[in-house]
């Protein structure tokens, strides 16, 4: 289980993590903390400020009171677990000063931003370690970064899942082996090492990742028939539309990992979409289940090899795209262009999401960033060879996103354009790749709005467990 900074605000948020324990009693549990809300923005703050010593004594100081806080409200005073954890927490703030020293004599390099944005998780997680211990469970705290071994690419390391999965066999396979059903293991979210030993992270949001990693991990070793890793959120699961379109919106009870990848990686924040790589292959199920409500029976979203294939499963958006589109009547039907075009893209180091070209070869569009369009197009533009022979348009555009098998069906495709047509949308641009269960859709970014509630209303009953009658109102 995976709990988030959110998870981990209060005394009464701790104490629901001992409902949620509770409940689970059966089950042998490893939890993953993620640091307390906000604290990883405040400890990235830090390690860019120390090259200039910025600012560094008010932050070590808040970020101190964050921790003691907590521990003040969940500990009693004085208890043993209460004077572990304040001792932890003024010991590790000590070796954090020193690496920011360090930043300051030598510099900062991303290394250093990993071994600080660490500390956050090496904080909440022995608070909640030790919370464990004084509510009468059995808790031991073990730092990700003794078994999760990455490569070297900091602030967004990669784990090598064959290490990893053999620091787990000799580590926590051993703990786990032992007769003791009450014991939980807590482990930091968020980082890894490399094989020199050095501090990673596995990029923001990363704690999702370390739980599935791990439970990968379990899953090879065998020493579980039935492993499952549930995220608890602040939210009941997957929403098949940002309820800022469509309020009355109903959650996804089931995905497949095809499914949830695609729902991942566009709108839904909830789920990192780098989870399912770790746990497909494996056919492990993830849940993700709303921490006020430990104990729901119905409402959570299931990712699993089970799902109704015959529905559409949601809509999402992206709502700050530019459209590139390059033209060219004279150089149809030239192998390389493409080649050319994204070279020069991929040089600013910049992510390229939908790609459209028609077959007649004479335009192509893309698109990217609000933020990285700028530098995209002016690459294109001092590149010689589409300064000369080609023309450069660019345009806002907003991205609609049908994910689910029914959108391999003709008719649906054909009700989705009804449904445009009605309200005047104009479509410029779309993409589906061969038997892809998910249909891009590129409008202009005014008609947003429009375009998604009329997808809904329409389309109301392909939806997996929609309130249609809604509608009516
Ligand atoms: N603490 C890290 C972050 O804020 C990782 C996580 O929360 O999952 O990005
Ligand atoms: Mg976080």
């Amino acid at each position: 289980m995976k709990f988030g900074g959110s998870c981990l605000i209060n005394n009464h948020a701790f104490n629901k993590i001992i409902s949620i324990t509770e409940h689970y009693q059966s089950d042998q549990k490893i939890y993953v903390a993620s640091a307390f809300n906000g604290v990883t923005d405040l400890l990235l703050k830090m390690a860019k400020a120390a090259e200039n010593a910025l600012d560094i004594d008010s932050h070590m100081a808040l970020l101190e009171k964050r921790h003691f806080d907590i521990i003040e409200q969940i500990f009693q005073e004085e208890s043993e677990f209460y004077l572990a954890a304040k001792d932890w927490v003024d010991e590790n703030l000590s070796i954090l000063e020193n690496v920011l020293a360090d930043i300051q004599e030598f510099g900062f390099e991303p290394y250093y931003q990993d071994k600080v944005i660490s500390f956050g998780e090496i904080l909440s997680t022995f608070i909640l370690n030790q919370f464990l211990l004084s509510k009468g469970y059995d808790s031991i705290y073990i730092p990700a970064n003794e078994i999760i071994i990455t490569n070297d690419e900091y602030t967004n390391a990669y784990p090598y899942f064959d290490l990893t999965t053999s620091r787990m066999r000799n580590q926590i396979a051993p703990i786990l082996e032992k007769p003791n059903k009450n014991l939980i293991i807590c482990i930091t979210g968020f980082i890894g090492r490399n094989k020199i030993g050095y501090t990673t992270t596995l990029g923001r949001g990363g704690s999702d990742y370390t739980a599935t990693i791990l439970a990968r991990a379990l899953s090879q070793i065998g020493i579980h028939q039935q492993i499952k890793v549930i995220l608890w959120k602040d939210v009941d699961g997957i929403l098949a539309i940002d309820p800022e379109f469509v309020p009355q919106s109903s959650l996804i009870k089931y995905l497949d990992y095809d499914e949830a990848k695609h729902i991942a990686n566009f709108g839904a924040k909830v789920l990192h979409p780098k989870c399912l790589e770790a746990i497909e292959k494996l056919n492990i199920p993830l849940e993700i289940r709303n921490f006020n409500k430990p104990t729901e029976q119905d409402n959570f979203t299931t990712v699993s090899p089970k799902s109704d294939r015959d529905q559409i499963k949601g809509i999402s958006t992206v709502q700050d795209g530019i459209i590139i589109t390059i033209t060219s009547g004279s150089l149809v039907d030239m192998p390389g262009i493409l080649a050319k075009i994204f070279k020069v893209i991929s040089k600013s180091n910049i992510s390229v999401s939908l790609v459209a070209q028609s077959a007649t070869e004479i335009s192509t569009s893309f698109i990217v960033k609000k933020d990285d369009a700028d530098i995209a197009i002016n690459s294109l533009k001092n590149s010689e060879y589409f300064s000369e022979f080609f023309e450069i348009k660019f345009e806002e555009v907003a991205i609609i996103n049908i994910t689910g098998a029914k959108i391999l069906d003709n008719q649906t495709k054909v009700r989705i354009f009804q449904a445009f047509a009605k309200r005047d949308i104009n479509v410029k641009a779309l993409s589906q790749s061969t038997d892809e269960i998910n249909f891009s859709i590129v409008i202009q970014k005014e008609q947003l709005m429009d375009a998604v509630t009329v997808l809904h209303d329409d389309l109301c009953e392909e939806f997996a467990s929609s309130k249609c009658e809604d509608n009516a109102n």
